[in-house]
């Protein structure tokens, strides 16, 4: 009888580099989808890394609202892996979350409630876990991850942060708001988990129990960490302007793809105190990876 056939790879010839196109670098874009926007996918196809070179991975909750942005997304998936060759993405795959059944209210003011925080973060952190761990491949040489909500990127925006030949870079994500006083259009800053430590968050740290968390942006838990949000600089904008970070957010987030091989992961416990995205900069760090953030090259999130 036949043996079964073995596949032998050698990650050694899977490149990590500062030129992924010109090395034909593989990337995984994951995200994790509670609501599908069509400013989400029109955002996603305006990239102009090659797409035969991309795989895409979602996972959805499975309640109402999951199940409707899971046909929205099938729909938007069909149209474009028929669509034109050149925008068509090497493949997809979705997943359905069928652990800790999410919080029924998604609205932004119920999220963002201090006392839901680490459930819903322990909650997302498997979500993310499952999503990775089901999809890196061998060939993966990079990870995007890429919230359902960030309706506008540079289209360069993977190989403009693949060019900064580091572990882990974070944009700065930002959101677009009528300004009800001046009646003009202006952004704000939005995702505050991009941060420095701070001594005043190290002594909060060593007061809690081991299974609190330390969270950021909220005025009931001052930390005086410093905040990528307000480090960007209109003087100079120079979008290549690089700061170390501590703390890392998952809005726009991309990853080599060996820092995740290497046991990286989004801790669903406290972790030093840190959970998810902040819990997986602070792991990755003890394996030898540092996070790096771009003050001054934006993406933007969704206003709700
Ligand atoms: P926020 O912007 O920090 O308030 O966080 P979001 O609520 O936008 O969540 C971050 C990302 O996870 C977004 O892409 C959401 O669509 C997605 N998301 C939110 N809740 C869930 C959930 O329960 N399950 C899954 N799979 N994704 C979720
Ligand atoms: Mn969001």
């Amino acid at each position: 009888p036949e043996r079964p056939p073995v596949n032998r790879y050698n990650l050694n010839n899977v490149t990590i580099t500062p030129d992924p196109i010109g090395n034909q670098e593989k990337v995984l874009i994951l995200t994790p989808m509670a609501r599908f926007y069509p400013e989400y996918w029109e955002n996603l196809l305006q990239l102009n890394y090659p797409h035969n070179l991309i795989n895409l991975g979602f996972i959805l909750p499975k309640n109402k609202e999951g199940n409707a942005a899971t046909t929205a997304l099938q729909a938007a998936i069909t149209k474009t892996q028929t669509g034109p060759v050149d925008k068509r993405f090497k493949s997809v795959v979705i997943e359905r979350q069928d652990f800790d059944a999410p919080l029924t209210s998604q609205d932004e003011s119920e999220r963002h409630k201090m006392e839901n925080q680490k459930a819903r973060r322990s909650a997302m952190a498997r979500a993310r876990n499952s999503l990775l761990f089901t999809t890196l491949g061998i060939e993966t040489s990079w990870v995007l991850w890429l919230d359902a909500d960030i309706i506008e990127a540079p289209a360069t925006l993977i190989q403009d942060l693949a060019a900064h030949d580091k572990p882990i870079i974070v944009p700065n994500c930002y959101q677009r708001f009528n300004d009800p006083e001046t009646g003009k259009p202006d952004e704000r800053p939005y995702d505050f988990n991009n941060w420095q430590d701070s001594p005043t968050a190290q002594e909060i740290g060593q007061k809690m129990g081991p299974d609190d968390i330390i969270l950021e942006g909220y005025s009931e838990m001052a930390t005086y960490r410093a905040l990528m949000a307000y480090m960007t600089d209109p003087s100079q904008n120079d979008v290549n302007y690089e700061v170390p970070l501590d703390g890392v957010g998952g809005t726009t987030l991309l990853v080599r793809a060996d820092v995740h091989r290497d046991g990286a992961m989004f801790p669903p416990f406290p972790f030093y105190h840190l959970i998810e995205t902040e819990g997986f900069a602070k792991m990755a760090k003890r394996l030898g990876w540092h996070a790096t953030g771009l003050p001054n090259y934006k993406v933007y999130h969704y206003n709700e």
